[in-house]
């Protein structure tokens, strides 16, 4: 996925693919936010990017909220850490969960640098506005993340952020060198999270 960030000035510019995210999968709302469950988000530059804010950084990247979700990472420590093998990596690079094969332990989360995981502190259900028929919901003691809506992949269509994004978004094959993806990596400079650690993120960033 590449997130252009030069059309999302805003976090109101953000707000139309969250919401959507969080309809279609379920995602509960609480008010306390230690229990907030995210698969994708916002934050500032010196958290999104903490090893790479330069010492005069300009303004627009300072103050700006960037989209933040899963990597799905070539070497995604997640799937290497996890006991029951709840978390694993597709032959397509993306990194799944099964619900049912998690048993909470949370290792994953120890190891995902990118806080790109939550824990079910309570049960989700009661806290979820207007539950999708289409998708799991998920029980208390469960960990879950983005998972580059898979669901909509193997039925053709596009992750439902990148639909909702008025083209800041694009999503593809990053090994076939004519994808869109790969076309817009080739003409745009782009940074990843932490790459410094080597867990190789498939989510870039134009800036
Ligand atoms: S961002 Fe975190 S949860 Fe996602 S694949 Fe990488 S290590 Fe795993
Ligand atoms: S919490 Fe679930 S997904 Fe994470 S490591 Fe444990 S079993 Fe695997
Ligand atoms: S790819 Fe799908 S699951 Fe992941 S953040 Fe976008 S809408 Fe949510």
């Amino acid at each position: 996925m590449v997130i252009d960030t030069r059309k999302l000035q805003s976090e109101e510019d953000l707000e139309p693919m969250i919401e959507v995210c969080d309809k279609i999968h379920n995602i509960p709302k609480f008010e306390n936010k230690n229990h907030e469950i995210k698969w994708l988000w916002a934050e500032e530059f010196k958290h999104e990017f903490p090893m790479q804010e330069p010492d005069f950084l300009n303004d627009r990247l300072k103050h700006m909220s960037f989209l933040t979700l899963c990597n799905h990472c070539e070497k995604a420590p997640c799937v290497r850490v996890c006991p029951t093998k709840a978390t694993f990596k597709r032959e397509d690079g993306i990194v799944l969960m099964d619900f049912h094969r998690c048993i909470g332990c949370r290792f994953c989360m120890a190891a995902c640098p990118y806080g790109s995981r939550s824990f079910n502190f309570r049960d989700p259900r009661p806290f979820i506005k207007e539950t999708n028929p289409d998708f799991p919901t998920r029980t208390k003691g469960v960990v879950e993340k983005c998972n580059f809506c898979a669901e909509r992949l193997a039925v053709g269509k596009m992750p439902a952020c990148v639909e909702a994004s008025n083209g800041a978004l694009t999503f593809g094959d990053l090994d076939d060198s004519e994808s869109e993806v790969r076309k817009v990596l080739r003409s745009n400079y782009t940074i990843r999270r932490k790459p410094a650690l080597g867990t190789g993120p498939s989510v870039f960033y134009i800036v």
